[in-house]
């Protein structure tokens, strides 16, 4: 009949004996990047003679559909129903990467290989995603076969191969496919953990809203001898127009742009002792920067975050004696699903205008991510942080966002579903950069961890 201690035992005696190592090496030997042309046939290939037959092999039915978007990449749909009396799971991943950048990675690594060093697998997708999904499907092979056969519950998959590109498609995608889809929550995995060590979980994701301030004083530079100190720099002006959304401390001036009730009581409850960092060198945090009188989890997890991600005036890299014509910021918001991201441009037209900044524009602004979430204290979130620590033996750290992006508003929005997401990387991974990796133990413990959740949900007792 077998045993949820048996199949724990089953999938760590896998990872433990290298077969996981070996197979996750196959899958990020496949370059299945989308933001690099020429990689269409490896992401289908991904699909088709990877991830395809080892489903089918699970008794799963699948289907790799061409993506609705003309000129993204495909997306596999699989099922694995057992009956309408049990409980229905959708879990998703994906498939593509981000590009190589092959000659960024240190001396003895390289994207498509992967190299175990110490206690981290480095290469290509070992975080982000393919490792992560590879876990979740790795743990459903223990259970299946310490079940016989058999799995208990009724279990749905999306493995999408657009997400490195903005997951253009997914949206219409689960909207055609909303029926087949159905499911009672989402249990999948991306992103990193609060804390390498800490188990954790993620219900829902910020949103990120973008913009440019611009500010076009002239048609072009004029000499700084003749008219400096007569004409008005631009670059000074747009400096002191942030300066005016976001004090020298980091915390945001348009007011209208933050959640009006301030942080919720239940993400206030879950977010109390959460630890934040677990990056290593990446950053320092700073307890002076930000929202006074949060905390550190707040800050990041709870509230908006208001970013520049590049500015510039005149040519940094062959300037010249004029006053520059122009001047230009990229910024952006993350935002929490407390605000709604209409309110965004208009209040700070109308901060801009009554400090004396009208001549400052703002282009291109649009939502680039929705944001999503599911309330911490769902009985869902529940019922699995339950399960992860009866198999770990240890706390798990539910956390109201990822910090990182994940399209989970698509399946609140067209399905309904509450959101679990169970991230198995860590800040430090540097996923979308070069020397990329996993780190070992807390796969392992992911693993764990999923199998104990897939064997839960064909007993009794799941919400
Ligand atoms: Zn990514």
């Amino acid at each position: 009949m077998g045993s949820r201690g048996g199949a724990v035992t089953r999938a760590l005696a896998g990872f433990d004996g290298g077969a996981f190592r070996e197979h996750l090496a196959s899958l990020v030997a496949i370059p299945s990047t989308s933001q690099d042309p020429g990689y269409q046939a490896d992401v289908q290939a991904y699909l088709d003679s990877n991830i395809r037959p080892w489903l089918e092999r699970l008794g799963f039915t699948v289907e790799v559909l061409p993506n609705p978007v003309a000129g993204f990449g495909p997306i596999l749909l699989a099922e694995r129903l057992e009956g309408p009396d049990r409980p229905t799971v959708l879990t998703y991943g994906h498939g593509d990467t981000v590009r190589g950048l092959e000659d960024q990675w240190r001396q003895g690594l390289s994207p498509w290989t992967l190299i175990q060093e110490g206690d981290r697998w480095y290469g290509r997708g070992t975080a982000d995603n393919k490792g992560q999904h590879a876990l979740n499907l790795t743990a459903l092979e223990a259970v299946i076969a310490e079940r016989g056969g058999t799995l208990g519950f009724n279990l749905k998959m999306v493995l999408e191969t657009s997400e490195e590109r903005g997951s253009i498609g997914l949206r219409d995608f689960v909207s055609a496919n909303a029926d087949r889809l159905a499911a009672d929550v989402l249990i999948a995995s991306d992103g990193p953990r609060v804390m390498p060590e800490v188990p954790t979980i993620a219900t829902g994701t910020r949103g990120i809203f973008q913009f440019d301030l611009v500010l076009e004083l002239r048609p072009g530079g004029v000499h700084s001898g003749h008219w400096g100190g007569l004409t008005t720099d631009p670059a000074i002006i747009l400096s002191h127009a942030l300066g005016n959304i976001m004090d020298r401390n980091g915390r945001i001036l348009v007011r209208d742009w933050l959640p009006q009730n301030g942080v919720p009581t239940s993400v206030r409850a879950v977010l109390d002792g959460c630890p934040v960092g677990g990056g290593g060198e990446a950053a320092t945090i700073d307890p002076d920067w930000g929202e006074p009188g949060l905390t550190p989890a707040e800050k990041i997890y709870g509230w908006n975050s208001f970013i520049v991600l590049a500015m510039v005036s005149g040519r940094p890299e062959n300037p010249v004696n004029a006053v520059a014509p122009s001047a230009r910021a990229t910024c952006h918001i993350r935002y929490t699903a407390d605000t709604d991201p209409a309110v965004f441009e208009p209040a700070l037209r109308k901060h801009l205008d009554e400090n004396g900044f009208g001549a400052v524009r703002i282009e291109k602004a649009a939502v680039r991510m929705a944001a999503s979430r599911t309330d911490p204290a769902h009985p869902w979130v529940r019922w699995t942080v339950g399960s992860m620590e009866r198999t770990l033996g240890k706390r798990v750290q539910v956390i109201p966002n990822s910090s990182g992006g994940l399209p989970g508003d698509v399946f609140v929005d067209l399905l309904g579903v509450p959101l679990v997401w169970i991230p198995h990387s860590y800040n430090g991974c540097k996923q979308h950069g070069p020397d990329e990796h996993l780190l070992i133990a807390p796969a392992r413990e992911g693993l764990a961890a999923y199998t104990g959740i897939w064997w839960d949900l064909g007993e009794s007792g799941t919400p």
